[in-house]
């Protein structure tokens, strides 16, 4: 398809300035004042054109467990999400649709989801999860969370001390079944990648992770993995390597610039100079690791040592929403309280090209997409200027991250194809859509959980809780 933007608002380094822009095939082919309409002209006056934002992190299934999962630290938080994540493979479909949703909304052309498999439906989990994708038109990549080891190796002490069985997979079935997924769903021409996803080394085998590596080199697939997110984690990195959990990444050779690292909570000096060195990204999940008293990650110092850095929602278990401009706000804002030197500080201008170029050069695409340049493909995002959250005139940048932007996102391409047009999805009907989630719900009932009580107590010793105090459900 072949159109034409006319008179769009954009950010230049000295203020903005109107343009139109050509867009043909699915690509920019120019930006400048005064250009002839080629196709379909589109009226963008009085309205900001942004590249797309990249959600560097999530996990879509957890759509169903928006609102559910008590106030929790991530291990035992952890445990609740598991007694209560779906197992149909249907609810993996609307749970995609859904994170998709919110995040076109919200100014988003593409999602990293660390998906969760439904165990014995693992290739029809991540079949699901790409057909809503490809329904709805976003650009995905789906890493498929997977790992080797028992669920009590996430705890310090825990394989010693917590009763347990092995993983019920061996590692070499595992990156069979990753093979698989591969073979069924990569399909980068269609807007859907897959990328290796181990869990994290908390929960993965050095094996497993060589195994992903090579999978990654083989097909040139990106890789994603949580890091560091908890002062458990490092304790436990300590416990397993005897120091740097990002160390010993770097030596398995999993650290390079296809990897982006969720969280990365607990570094040091030493381990951000090997985020550097290796050019990872980390993604940024501010508000789940607030949610979860993660922690703060050292953003500030990322930048300042030249390490990339995205924003991601985290899955909506420990975010209850996915909106990427809040993902953005509290994800930089929450850095002026850990530096007193202001010029330190992540400006509104910034934090918008974190979340796009950034965002993308953590899924290995900055040469293709993520900034407002001729040759890029068209992931395009309008904003209204006259919706009353971006006004008055001053500066719709500032107001789109300090403000509190209510339905500004006017229109959405993706890999050149339009999938919002005046604030409404294209590409599904939305009332359907409500309709389907309100029904599956048969009213308000709190869940029962079991597996927090078989390491709540290990989890509070060794942590060095009091023993006294029951968990609130
Ligand atoms: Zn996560």
């Amino acid at each position: 398809m072949t159109y034409t933007l006319r008179s769009a608002l954009i950010p230049v380094e000295d203020g903005y300035a109107t343009v139109d822009v050509q867009i043909e095939d699915d690509r920019i082919a120019a930006i400048a004042p005064g250009l002839p309409s080629v196709g379909t002209a589109i009226d963008a006056e009085n309205k900001l054109l942004l590249p797309g934002f990249v959600n560097g992190h999530t996990h879509s299934p957890q759509f169903w467990q928006r609102g559910l999962i008590p106030q929790l630290p991530l291990e035992l938080w952890l445990a609740d999400v598991f007694d209560t994540s779906t197992t149909e493979v249907e609810k993996t479909y609307l749970g995609a649709l859904g994170t998709a949703i919110n995040t076109l909304l919200s100014g988003g052309t593409c999602v990293m989801d660390h998906l969760y498999l439904i165990a014995g439906q693992e290739l029809e989990s991540v079949a699901a999860a790409a057909r809503a994708y490809k329904e709805v038109g976003i650009r995905a990549f789906i890493a498929p969370l997977i790992q080797d080891l028992p669920f009590v190796a996430g705890y310090p002490e825990g394989v010693q001390t917590l009763p347990h069985q092995p993983y019920p997979q061996s590692t070499a079935d595992v990156l069979a079944t990753m093979e698989a997924i591969v073979a069924q769903s990569h399909a980068p021409d269609d807007g859907i990648y897959i990328a290796v996803g181990p869990t994290g080394f908390h929960r993965c085998s050095d094996a497993l992770f060589e195994g992903l590596r090579d999978l990654s080199n083989r097909h040139n697939l990106c890789r994603h993995t949580h890091l560091l997110e908890t002062r458990s984690q490092k304790m436990l990195a300590q416990e397993r390597f005897g120091g740097s959990a990002v160390k010993h990444l770097q030596q398995l050779g999993f650290l390079d610039h296809r990897t982006s690292l969720a969280h990365s909570i607990w570094l040091d000096d030493a381990d951000i100079g090997i985020l550097a060195e290796t050019k990872s990204t980390v993604v940024h999940n501010a508000l789940s690791n607030l949610r979860l008293g993660s922690g703060i990650a050292p953003v500030l110092k990322y930048l300042q040592a030249g390490v990339n850095v995205a924003f991601g929602c985290d899955g909506a278990a420990s975010n209850d929403g996915q909106d990427m401009l809040e993902a953005i706000k509290i994800g930089s804002l929450l850095h002026n309280i850990t530096d007193p030197d202001y010029q330190h500080w992540i400006t509104p201008h910034k934090a918008v090209e974190m979340a796009a170029i950034g965002g993308f050069t953590g899924v290995n695409l900055a040469d293709q997409v993520g900034s407002l340049t001729v040759g890029k493909q068209a992931d395009l995002v309008l904003y209204d200027l006259k919706n009353l959250s971006l006004l008055p005139r001053t500066d719709p940048i500032k107001l789109l991250v300090l403000g509190r932007p209510n339905a500004a996102v006017e229109s959405v391409w993706v890999r050149g194809r339009q999938v919002v047009l005046g604030g409404k999805l294209q590409t599904v009907d939305m009332a359907h859509f409500s309709q389907t989630i309100f029904n599956d719900g048969a009213g308000y009932h709190a869940p029962r959980y079991s597996t927090i009580h078989q390491v709540e107590a290990h989890y509070r010793r060794v942590m060095g809780l009091s023993e006294c105090g029951e968990t609130m459900a």
